[in-house]
């Protein structure tokens, strides 16, 4: 039997297609294909996304925290289109190079929190988290160390999908089914205050997560432990910043072990804290640094890994030459198109004081939204700096106590929003919602966000109380 190609006679119902012929990431896949997706987007501009059926909404998490100077930049579109006219495509292998992917490294190395040497660039966060680890190996090898391998990585933490990345990435549903965590990844414990650091002063919760940290280490070996990979403000996993002190309390542990650190910057990376990197605002020495999403603020798919001087020495020292060339890199690293894209991108956040903006709207979202929900009956914590923020349900906030995840309390929260124009993101395996907006979000925009998901609140928090579970 011949196989036909698909025929259908709805060649725009955008949402029949979609149901019919595509699958989707972090996606219930049979309710997809049953229902369809909740809306097909078709126009952004600012921090405004339009349907296909003309419905605008507020996308108050910048796509996927990426957004960052907003949809619809001509001046981005510009760039990326010249530079398709001019140069294509350029690979990079054998020494291969093309003029913008040199010129972007040279500024990218400028501009890192710490001193760093070299750039490598991946498509994704994934990818480059993945070339991190295969750095920290290649390093210990060519150091003789063969056994010093495992990564550390946090609970909760998020670090990317791929197979060895999803491993280290801090959350269940993202090993289930796969097999995962492959077997040379470790996790200790995850800096929240609402639940691992509940009733603890800023210094004793410190305290307690070195300790563990410090025990893990010691249970497995430091002679067994090449990295630790950390966000400097975890992102997906909850949006939780570290107690006071963490990372003073953290890097000498790394630091005396021989254990590189590698600053996961892919959110924080660019100024979602106000600052252009995590790592400044928190103080942390980073041996190798992971950018991304924010890099090119999505326009196109480009990440980098920054590699310190301490590593760098010993990959092209002559201890590594035993191993020949470099035998890493994609078909689209450093390509010419996303090097355009990221340096059109800097240059529109440095003229248009972007870091500093996501600074001062930053602050002005923690303050609302902490109005609209510090004494929330269903909200156990809202969290965040700057321009990243969560609010996280709970049945109970004195206990601290979680509602059932089957009640599925924030995915409703986030329905509930939409109806009323504002896209937000439930987090996976917690009940908390996050708010990450493109850096030109207006004080307006933020009081119709915090307004609508304050009424998407009340709104289950009645349902709740009506079906008895609150
Ligand atoms: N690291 C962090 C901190 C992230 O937030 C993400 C994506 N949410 C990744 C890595 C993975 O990036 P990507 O989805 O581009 O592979």
């Amino acid at each position: 039997m011949t196989l036909q190609p698909p025929t259908h006679n709805f060649e725009n119902d955008y949402a029949e297609l979609d149901r019919r012929y595509a699958f989707h990431p972090f996606t219930a896949l049979a309710d997809h294909e049953k229902n369809g997706p909740a809306f097909v987007l078709s126009h952004g501009e600012g921090s405004t996304l339009t349907d296909t059926q003309g419905r605008r909404y507020i996308d108050a998490l910048a796509g996927l925290w990426c957004v960052n100077i907003g949809y619809g930049r001509a001046e981005m579109g510009e760039a990326m289109a010249e530079q398709a006219r001019t140069l294509s495509y350029a690979h990079a292998f054998s020494s291969m190079a093309a003029d913008k992917p040199a010129m972007l490294s040279a500024r990218l190395i400028n501009m890192a929190p710490v001193p760093m040497s070299k750039v490598f660039f991946g498509n994704s966060g994934s990818d480059a988290n993945d070339t991190q680890v295969k750095l920290a190996w290649l390093y210990n090898n060519a150091l003789g160390r063969v056994h010093k391998k495992k990564i550390i990585a946090r609970q909760r933490g998020y670090h990317g999908v791929t197979l060895m990345t999803a491993g280290m990435t801090g959350l269940p549903g993202l090993h289930a089914g796969f097999d995962l965590p492959l077997p040379m990844i470790r996790h200790t414990t995850a800096p929240r205050r609402l639940w691992e650091g509940h009733g603890l002063s800023d210094a004793e919760f410190a305290a307690s997560l070195a300790a563990d940290l410090e025990a893990l280490i010691e249970a497995e070996g430091a002679d067994t432990i090449a990295a630790m990979i950390m966000e400097p403000l975890m992102g997906a996993g909850g949006v939780i910043a570290p107690p006071e002190g963490y990372y003073a309390a953290i890097q000498p542990i790394l630091r005396r072990h021989d254990i590189l650190l590698i600053a996961d910057e892919v959110i924080c990376g660019f100024g979602r804290l106000g600052q252009n990197f995590g790592s400044s605002v928190f103080g942390m020495e980073p041996d190798l640094i992971t950018i991304a999403k924010g890099l090119t603020s999505a326009y196109f798919p480009l990440s980098a890994c920054l590699v310190s001087d301490k590593v760098w020495q010993v990959l092209a020292g002559p201890a590594h030459a035993k191993f020949g060339a470099f035998g890493h890199g994609y078909t689209y690293s450093s390509h010419p198109i996303g090097a355009a894209a990221a340096l059109a991108n800097l240059d529109i956040i440095e003229r248009e004081g972007l870091v500093a903006m996501a600074g001062d709207t930053g602050a002005y979202m923690q303050a609302k939204l902490r109005a609209a929900f510090g004494d929330h009956p269903l909200v156990g914590e809202v969290r965040g700096q700057a321009l990243i923020a969560a609010v996280e349900f709970v049945k109970d906030k004195a206990a601290p106590l979680a509602f059932d995840p089957g009640l599925k309390v924030a995915p409703r929260v986030i329905a509930a929003a939409r109806a009323r124009g504002v896209i937000g993101r439930a987090l996976p395996n917690a009940d908390t919602v996050a708010f990450s907006p493109p850096f030109v979000i207006s004080r307006e925009e933020i009081d119709t966000v915090v307004a609508a998901f304050r009424d998407a609140v009340d709104e289950v928090m009645g349902e709740l109380r009506a079906s008895g579970d609150f």
